[in-house]
């Protein structure tokens, strides 16, 4: 089966829709609320994702502040009544048990008054959903394997009887889960059946995708002046993978930019977004509307009028050819 980019009307008459999913790493107050304050200003409300609870062991990438810490938990609470969505990124930044992933759901659930609708994966915990090469199967994870050098890591959290395991939870309360990162601009283009079932993967519900922009450098490189002319064009969906945090203008001068040509890029790479016919919302929002245009097709070629995105055997992959074209695919 071959897939085209979808056409979607998107609410209030824009063009495309363009949204971030903010991983947690390394954000504090300090540093995360102005980038927030700037999103605020310009009607973005997009999501932030959270630690509920705070780390008792050292970092398994980095660390930063959770929702234990009172002033983080109240700006997040701020952040959530301002209409950001609060988004989940495992429990805090360490590995963690069955037990705790469960305390930290429910953590969460008693901050925000409701579990989280959407999630990422926090890199190296072990707790993670079909991560590392668990990602993809068959030839693929062999391919996988090659790209990443047979890295060993395993992760359990969907492997069921294991102390890290908590697929059954995560099917009961989250509805959406990232999975590969693309280089695109347009997450749309590069996987149009998100969001999708996989039934080899049956603890997640739905999985989207997101365009690359981990850092400020690849950040800005995904949104070009020259890209969302083509985001728009092609009436599109951004989700960005990002780390606001080191966005801001303390964090771009450690990484040797200057503080005052970065706020004027942000401002204008913002801006100019903000300028477009463009629908800035979650990236559940964004999922929930490809969504329905997945049940509308299926339904109009299948007569299936459920509200579940399409289901895909395995996890999606780009052609051969393109798959060599998107060799900065995020493994
Ligand atoms: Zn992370």
């Amino acid at each position: 089966m071959t897939f085209s980019p979808p056409q979607i009307q998107w609410p209030e008459g824009k063009k495309f829709a363009f949204t971030i999913f903010d991983d947690t790493d390394a954000s504090t107050v300090a540093n995360s609320a102005p980038v927030y304050a700037l999103l605020r200003d310009l009607g973005f409300r997009t999501t932030k994702s959270v630690w509920a609870l705070e780390a008792e062991q050292p970092p398994v990438v980095v660390g930063g502040a959770s929702c234990a810490e009172p002033d983080y938990r109240a700006w997040a609470l701020q952040l959530q009544a301002e209409g950001f969505e609060i988004g989940f990124h495992n429990v805090c930044c360490h590995h963690s048990k069955r037990e705790r992933t469960l305390e930290g759901l429910r953590r969460f659930e008693e901050i925000f008054g409701h579990a989280p609708r959407s999630m990422a994966n926090h890199t190296g915990c072990r707790e993670n959903l079909y991560w590392g090469s668990d990602r993809v199967t068959g030839w693929r994870r062999w391919v996988y394997l090659a790209a990443t050098l047979g890295r060993k890591a395993r992760f359990l959290g969907h492997v069921k009887g294991d102390e890290h395991f908590w697929g059954d939870v995560c099917r009961e309360r989250i509805r959406y889960v990232r999975n590969f990162v693309f280089p695109d601009i347009n997450t749309l283009r590069a996987c149009p059946w998100m969001p999708y079932h996989d039934p080899l993967r049956p603890w997640v519900n739905q999985w989207y995708a997101s365009s690359e922009g981990g850092v400020l450098d690849s950040f800005l490189r995904t949104v070009t002046e020259e890209n969302q002319d083509r985001l728009e064009a092609e009436g599109g969906a951004c989700i960005m993978y990002a780390h606001l945090e080191n966005f801001s203008a303390r964090t771009a001068w450690s990484h040797r930019a200057s503080a005052s040509s970065w706020s004027g890029s942000r401002r204008k790479v913002a801006g100019s977004c903000q300028s477009r016919r463009c629908w800035i919302t979650s990236p559940r929002s964004v999922a929930s509307m490809c969504s329905r245009r997945v049940s509308a097709r299926r339904s109009k070629t299948s007569g299936c009028g459920t509200s579940c995105g399409m289901e895909k055997a395995d996890t999606p992959w780009p052609s051969a050819s393109s798959a060599m074209k998107k060799a900065m695919w995020r493994l």
